[in-house]
């Protein structure tokens, strides 16, 4: 049998460090990664013939579970009549036309491949519009690896302690500048400071890559006033909270209306599908319209969309969204019941599908409180967890994800091994 070890070994031969993405490495935790060979609803096999409990999800886009039927069978369809034209479908459009139907923000949207390019494309846009250099990310917020915004972000730039990255030149981030993300009073000093050159100000506005952070009451609405104030655009990377957290993502949740969204994972049901919109006066200076250069190969790429679209129309079923919270709230209800009765010190956090768990006494507020978490407890947490077949995101940096195939017994068993694996953590 060809064992997990086997495949890294021979992966890091051609593969730098054996991976195609870093957090996939194992390299925070140790051990071995897991190669997977097939998923199905909530589980994932690995190419030993292992079978897990699957948190991961695809880092977020399997929010129906694995492989759904309707949504293989509509990839498989899409792709008989033709991989890529490089031309527009009356696929894209339909995409293009729900989203703009279910997020109140979006009034005109571009598909891209990735939430890195709905990212980069955002900033460039925010600048083109406004005429300025500057934009405000947080620290522990993660928007994919543009140059501009690798500076102190979350997700595996956290999990190795290098929160940027080499290769980007010091006057490449020289106009980005980086606040605590909940620190508002830091936001309105620097807009006192630099409000003239701010082009935009760029949020996770429930923040996943640092683990699950929620705002403080007041921190959302206080930079959509400053933004408006100052003229500057107002960007909520919806990422991974679009179609996560409720049908509507972070601004139905708090029926705030940034002036652009990106979007990615759940859009693409697993495929490689990005977009990124907004305001209509703002879209209108993406090129061909307007002088902001943005365009991409595979963009709309006609199979993604129809996987996009399957997992759209099956995510608005009724009571999709209640059923999908109530079973996150059993299993982080669940996991902070057991570390109790173990005594372990611990907390979790939910919203929508996505969930956060701590090994620290309360929620962490903040990227500081998150680092001080007992980074250690998690480690021997998750290798217990795995061992025993289930699998949580690899890193104490990211958060988690349910899917609606998380059924009573799923997250039972999963209660059953942590209690176990808590124990080890003693
Ligand atoms: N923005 C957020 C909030 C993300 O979580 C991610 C990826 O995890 C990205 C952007 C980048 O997306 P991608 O990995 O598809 O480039």
């Amino acid at each position: 049998m060809t064992t997990n070890a086997d495949l890294f070994a021979r992966a890091c031969k051609t593969i730098p460090g054996g991976v195609n993405s870093p957090v996939r490495a194992f390299r925070s935790v140790g051990g071995t990664p897991r190669f997977i060979r097939r998923a199905s609803g909530p589980y994932v096999w690995d190419a030993e013939g292992r079978q897990y409990i699957d948190y991961v999800g695809s880092w977020g886009p399997a929010i129906l579970g694995h492989a759904h039927p309707d949504v293989v069978r509509a990839v498989q369809e899409a792709a008989v009549d033709g991989l890529s034209f490089g031309a527009p479908t009356e696929a894209e459009i339909v995409l293009a036309e729900t989203l703009v139907a279910r997020l109140p923000a979006l009034e005109q949207v571009r598909l891209v491949s990735s939430g890195t390019e709905a990212t980069m494309s955002a900033i460039r846009l925010a600048r083109g519009y406004t005429g300025r250099p500057k934009l405000i990310k947080f620290e522990g917020c993660y928007h994919g690896h543009a140059d501009s915004l690798l500076v102190k972000a979350g997700s595996g730039l956290l999990t190795f302690g290098n929160p940027t990255s080499a290769g980007v030149p010091p006057e490449f981030v020289a106009h980005t500048v980086v606040l605590d993300y909940n620190d508002l009073d830091g936001v309105r000093r620097t807009f006192a400071e630099l409000g003239e050159e701010i082009a935009c100000v760029i949020v996770e506005p429930m923040p996943g890559n640092m683990n699950l952070i929620k705002p403080a009451p007041g921190f959302l609405e206080g930079l959509r006033e400053l933004c408006t104030e100052h003229g500057a655009v107002l960007i909520f990377d919806e990422v991974m909270t679009g179609f996560r957290v409720g049908p509507q993502g972070v601004q139905g949740l708090t029926g705030i209306r940034p002036d652009l969204v990106t979007l990615g994972k759940v859009i693409g049901g697993g495929m490689p599908v990005g977009a990124f919109g907004g305001r209509a006066d703002i879209m209108a200076q993406v090129a061909p319209l307007g002088p902001v250069y943005q365009a991409g190969t595979l963009s709309g790429n006609p199979v993604a969309v129809a996987a996009g679209l399957a997992t759209l129309a099956l995510i608005a079923a009724p009571g999709f969204y209640e059923r999908l919270g109530e079973q996150t709230d059993k299993l982080v209800r669940g996991l902070r019941e057991r570390a109790e009765l173990v005594g372990v010190p611990f907390s979790a956090d939910a919203v929508g599908g996505m969930f956060g768990l701590y090994f620290s006494e309360r929620v962490p507020a903040s990227y500081a409180e998150v680092t001080r978490s007992d980074i250690e407890a998690f480690k021997v947490f998750f290798q217990a967890c795995l061992a025993q077949g289930v699998y949580f995101a690899p890193s104490a940096y990211e958060a988690g994800f349910v899917s609606i195939t998380h059924d009573d017994a799923v997250i039972a068993r999963t209660l059953d091994v942590a209690e176990h694996a808590l124990h080890t953590v003693k």
